[in-house]
């Protein structure tokens, strides 16, 4: 149901007070001229256009896509806090999982009492070495769900070698650092090989032994293509995301790197939405699979949203400076649409005394986890990032998610939002429409 846009509340103070004065978070501040236009350009000025229906320019894949129309009204919700994790109650205990004794030390150590739903369902199954699909989006514990079981097999069989496939960058990396975190000592080693990075790098890695490689689709078939990688020593595959690995044109990576493992093998499927080339790829590559469905909307209904509606002539740079200033917006997630303007936005906020970072394909990788860690790390307030950049990111307490730009899809908004609310917490989501 449509509610009242956000400029319209009374308590929008960003929404009617003209402009003068930019305070920078820093202390000082510059005064404008009144009636004058700031010294900064406006980033992506009102078109008068209707939005959600411009062609799918910058954004790097799949080219030609053209922006799903989204209802105005999609983006307003009062969150609601559901306890419905809370009151879950667990079949199982991490203590009752069948697994070495050394990992069930790690996972708690770890700090994960209680497994969550994907969990405490997924872990059985794939200790019994079946096929799983698993729909479950960030923020369930999948990650966990998969590496628990997987890293006990390998405890098991020293030579057992498990290849995950990711859609980005930072989420092979996100578990690898898992990985990390529940294997002390026990010398299971890994290699990410993720684009962006030197793949130099990786290939010396690679000539070394491994039991899990963490990759993405481009860079992973880059590196089989050099036989560096070989398919046919792998017994367990894991494809992380895949839907959005299907929305980021890697479809046919994914079939090739799938084609070369041997077919006596173990799939773990993991999606945040079932379409029907989801279901293609589940039934040509998975044997029997068990399915286990875990996704909730908890994160979206968690999640207050609003919009910020741009009147005719407003400078929407200076009413995100405005929102900015707010207290709260403590720890702010800025979606933009293309890697341009994701740097652009990110070095103008800065330019205004922002402590502003930006994350996109055009950044190399260490600058992009130094711009994470910084922003995850609570000295950066602000992390501007494109969608493909942000999938998947797990960072903890982002007070707001702004979408500056519009998103191209429902899905993609959802995937948006719910990287605030998270952890039983409430979050904010602010879209700008203009
Ligand atoms: P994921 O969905 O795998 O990205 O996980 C989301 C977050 O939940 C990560 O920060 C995990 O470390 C955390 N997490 C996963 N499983 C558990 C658990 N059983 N108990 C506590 N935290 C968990």
């Amino acid at each position: 149901m449509y509610k009242k846009p956000f400029t319209d509340k009374g308590s929008s103070s960003f929404s009617k007070k003209p402009l003068k004065k930019f305070s920078k978070p820093s202390g000082g501040s510059f005064a404008v001229k009144p009636g004058s236009k700031p010294a900064y350009k406006s980033y992506g000025k009102p078109t008068g256009k209707p939005f959600g229906r411009k062609p799918f320019k910058n954004f790097s894949k799949p080219k030609g896509r053209r922006g799903q129309f989204i209802d105005v009204s999609k983006f307003i919700n009062k969150a609601v806090i559901t306890e419905e994790v809370e009151h879950f109650k667990p079949e199982h205990a991490f203590a009752d999982f069948k697994v070495v004794d050394a990992l069930k030390t790690a996972v708690i150590k770890k700090g994960y009492e209680l497994p969550t739903p994907i969990q405490d369902r997924a872990i059985p199954h794939v200790l019994k070495g079946e096929d799983l699909v698993g729909i479950a989006n960030t923020g369930t514990g999948k990650t966990a769900a998969f590496l628990i079981p997987l890293i006990n097999k390998v405890l098991l069989n020293r030579k057992e070698q498990v290849l995950v496939i990711v859609p980005t960058r930072e989420l092979a990396q996100q578990i690898e650092t898992e990985l990390l975190a529940f294997t002390p000592g026990m010398r299971i080693f890994s290699v990410c090989c993720v684009g962006g990075a030197p793949i130099g790098k990786q290939i010396s890695l690679l000539r070394y032994e491994y039991n899990f490689i963490i990759g993405t689709p481009g860079r992973l078939k880059d590196l089989i293509d050099r036989k560096m990688i070989k398919l046919a020593e792998f017994q367990t595959l894991v494809l992380d995301e895949a839907d959005r690995m299907l929305d980021m044109g890697f479809v046919h990576d994914m079939r090739a790197v799938m084609a070369g493992m041997p077919k006596e093998r173990q799939t773990l499927f993991f999606s945040a939405t079932l379409s029907q080339d989801i279901e293609k790829l589940i039934s040509e590559f998975l044997h029997e699979p068990v399915r286990i469905s875990v996704k909730t909307q908890d994160t979206a209904k968690s999640v207050d949203q609003d919009v910020v509606r741009l009147k005719h002539g407003d400078n929407k740079l200076d009413i995100l400076h405005d929102l900015l200033n707010q207290k709260e917006f403590s720890k702010v997630l800025i979606f933009g649409r293309t890697k341009h303007g994701v740097e652009k936005l990110s070095k103008m906020l800065e330019e205004r005394g922002f402590k502003a970072q930006s994350i996109h394909g055009d950044k190399n990788q260490s600058k992009r986890q130094q711009a994470l860690a910084l922003f995850k790390g609570g000295h950066s307030q602000i992390l501007v990032a494109t969608d493909v950049a942000a999938r998947g990111l797990d960072i903890a307490d982002v007070t707001h998610v702004i979408n500056y730009d519009i998103p191209e899809t429902y899905d993609d908004y959802v995937h948006r939002i719910g990287r605030t609310g998270r952890g039983g917490k409430a979050g904010k989501a602010l879209t700008f429409i203009e």
